[in-house]
C-alpha cells in the first residue's frame, strides 16, 4: 500500500473543480485518508517547491500557488503515486492524454488543476509538509 499528495491548485478551487477531481480518485478506487483547504503564504509555496528554485518559472508558479486556496490530500492505494500521475496526464494539458483531468481542465501549462508527488521519498515529504499524524485517517 502506497500513499502520495495530492494538491488541487488555486484555479481548481476557484472554477469549481474539487468535486470533479474527487470524484475521479473515488471512481478509481483510491482512497482519501487526509483533506483540508489552505492557502499557502509566499514563503510556504517558495518551500513547497524548492527543487524548482532555479527554473525560469518559480516566480510565476509561486506566485500562482498563492494565489488562492488549494485543497491538498493524501491519497491511498496500490501503485498510487504512478496511478495518480496517470489520472493527473502531463505536465503540459496539451501533450495530456484523452480523459485526464488536465487534458479535460487546464488552460495552461502552469494552471493545471492538480499536483501530484513523483515518486516514493518526494511523497514522503509532501505529506509531512502538509500534514501531522493526526490529520492522517487509516481506518
Ligand atoms: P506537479 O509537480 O505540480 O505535480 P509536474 O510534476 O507535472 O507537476 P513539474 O515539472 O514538477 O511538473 O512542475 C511543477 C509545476 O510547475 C507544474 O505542474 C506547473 O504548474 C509548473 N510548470 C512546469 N513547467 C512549467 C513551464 N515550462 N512554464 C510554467 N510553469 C511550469
Ligand atoms: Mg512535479
Amino acid at each position: 500500500m502506497e500513499r502520495t499528495l495530492s494538491i488541487i491548485k488555486p484555479d481548481g478551487v476557484s472554477r469549481g473543480l474539487i468535486g470533479e477531481v474527487i470524484k475521479r480518485f473515488e471512481e478509481n478506487d483510491i482512497k482519501i485518508v487526509a483533506m483540508k483547504m489552505v492557502h499557502l503564504s509566499q514563503a510556504d509555496a517558495e518551500k513547497f517547491y524548492a527543487v524548482h528554485k532555479e527554473r525560469p518559472f518559480f516566480g510565476s508558479l509561486t506566485e500562482f500557488m498563492t494565489s488562492g486556496p488549494i485543497v491538498p490530500m493524501i491519497l491511498e492505494g496500490d501503485n498510487v503515486i504512478e496511478k495518480n500521475r496517470t489520472l493527473m496526464g502531463a505536465t503540459n494539458f496539451k501533450e495530456a492524454a484523452e480523459g485526464t483531468i488536465r487534458r479535460d481542465f487546464a488552460t495552461d501549462i502552469e494552471k493545471n488543476i492538480v499536483h501530484g508527488s513523483d515518486a516514493p521519498e518526494t511523497a514522503a515529504v509532501e505529506i509531512g509538509f502538509f500534514f501531522n499524524q493526526f490529520e492522517i485517517n487509516d481506518r
